[in-house]
């Protein structure tokens, strides 16, 4: 019998690609899923199934799959002008139209971006820039950036570095010199007996230990997610961000937050940064500025570093795609489409509290320790015992669960024995009940392994 089309491309993989994030002999023996097409929230294997997209691609579909809008846009700009750089004096309109356009929707004080491929090209800019920065301001020797364990800003060596994941720190000698971690505002996972509010200045205050132990004339900056994302939805609690401002403020410490998750939408504000009332100097951007249908990213910067960036002479950075003009187009687009079908509004008002007062239901499962979100994020963790908040010894059931998940028709991520949601910011209520059946129901069949 001759291969079917699936084989075919599974053998192609196997024999030819080494995909991101991938044990390559699990992956090889198993074959991958393929996935041919999307509409709206929906996506299509190659064997013809339908499957709910809870995590809208990689946390980056944000208007939905299939707008003809976003085709159109690249596809007029790549008969226009399909590239051209941003070098050596030179500019093109779809770069400084979309800078104009992200200026007006960031936190105010913030009007200029540094365009670059993605998040992790963003965040080696930050922090380069930041560097550079307190260089120009004739302080040199602050330069150590503080990042957070278990926080995600990309797979780059600045990336990883500045993330707090330690096995990828463990492949390649990572973090390079420089960088240094403080816990994780996860009350959840690591608040013990402390109320979550205690426990948000409890880590909040670790900041502060950390700029005296490095010696405050030595820091640069904090990055930090708003809301964590591949961490695994961490929501800090109330108390965190204001006793961080105010620890960075007596320390004169530049703010970098990291919006590529948080960003465009996903909390139902612009940016995570609005959801907190944070006004961070630097905000890494990507994904939901192009819903993900072209590669982009980008850094938005707050006036008084731009001031100081003028004063700096040339700075010696910058990539050939950065302000890539179809990518501009299709963010330019994206962003029209935001702002015309008030999506974030309507996620605001209207779709993320009736995901969210339903997503809280499923506290009530026997598997669920803890259900918690914000606008369209979502985080269920898993646990053996509801009260004491004790794991599976058996480490494989959010995987299990993952994989319920993806034979009943829905994609939802398990980071450890956290399931987490971050679907399509145009999810409806109707798909937003077949997403909750669809959890309830792999939520029982993971509940029903475990007890065999
Ligand atoms: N920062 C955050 C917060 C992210 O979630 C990600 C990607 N998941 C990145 C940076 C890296 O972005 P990219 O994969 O586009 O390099």
């Amino acid at each position: 019998m001759s291969d079917t089309q699936t084989q075919q491309w599974q053998a192609m993989s196997r024999d030819h690609h080494l995909p991101p994030f991938s044990d390559y002999k699990t992956l090889n023996a198993r074959g991958a899923r393929i996935i041919t097409r999307a509409d709206g929230v929906y996506l299509w294997d190659s064997e013809g199934n339908k499957i709910l997209d809870a995590m809208a691609g990689l946390w980056c579909v944000n208007v939905g799959y299939g707008r003809e809008e976003l085709v159109e846009a690249a596809s007029r700009q790549m008969r226009e002008l399909p590239y051209y750089n941003l070098f050596f004096q030179t500019a093109h309109p779809p770069a400084l139209a979309l800078a104009k356009a992200i200026a007006e929707i960031t936190p105010a004080g913030m009007n200029h971006v540094f365009f670059t491929g993605s998040g992790s090209e963003a965040n080696d800019t930050v922090l380069r820039m930041v560097r550079h920065y307190w260089a120009i301001k004739g302080q040199p020797e602050k330069k150590v950036v503080i990042g957070r364990w278990n926080g995600y800003h990309g797979s780059t060596v600045a990336g990883v570095s500045l993330g707090g994941m330690k096995a990828m720190h463990g492949q390649g000698d990572l973090p390079i010199p420089g960088i240094e971690h403080i816990d994780q505002p996860y009350w959840f996972g690591e608040g013990g007996d402390l109320d979550p509010d205690a426990f948000g200045v409890q880590v909040a205050e670790q900041l502060e230990r950390k700029i005296l132990e490095v010696g405050e004339d030595k820091i640069a900056a904090f990055i930090a997610e708003p809301i964590q994302g591949a961490g695994g939805v961490i929501i800090p609690p109330d108390s965190y961000w204001p006793k961080v401002r105010e620890i960075l403020d007596r320390y004169d410490i530049l703010l970098i937050a990291d919006e590529v998750i948080c960003g465009f939408g996903r909390t139902g504000e612009w940016f995570g940064s609005d959801y907190f009332g944070n006004a961070p100097d630097l905000m890494p951007i990507a994904k939901g500025l192009t819903s993900g249908y072209i590669p982009m990213g980008g850094v938005v910067v707050r006036d008084e570093v731009v001031q100081t960036l003028n004063e700096g002479g040339e700075f010696y950075h910058g990539f050939t795609y950065s302000g890539h003009p179809v990518a501009a187009a299709v963010a330019l687009e994206n962003i029209r489409i935001l702002r015309e079908e008030r999506i974030v509004e309507r996620v605001k008002a209207h779709t993320a509290p009736y995901l969210q007062k339903r997503w809280a239901e499923l506290a009530e499962h026997p598997l669920v320790g803890e259900a918690r979100g914000v606008g369209m994020l979502g985080a269920l963790e898993l646990v053996k015992d509801k009260k004491t908040r004790e794991r599976f010894t058996d480490q494989g059931v959010g995987m299990r669960c993952r994989d319920h998940c993806f034979d009943n028709g829905l994609v939802m991520r398990a980071v450890g024995d956290t399931m987490i949601i971050s679907p399509p910011l145009v999810i409806s209520t109707d798909e937003i009940d077949e997403l909750l059946a669809k959890v309830r129901r792999c939520l029982d069949l993971t509940a029903k392994d475990m007890r065999a």
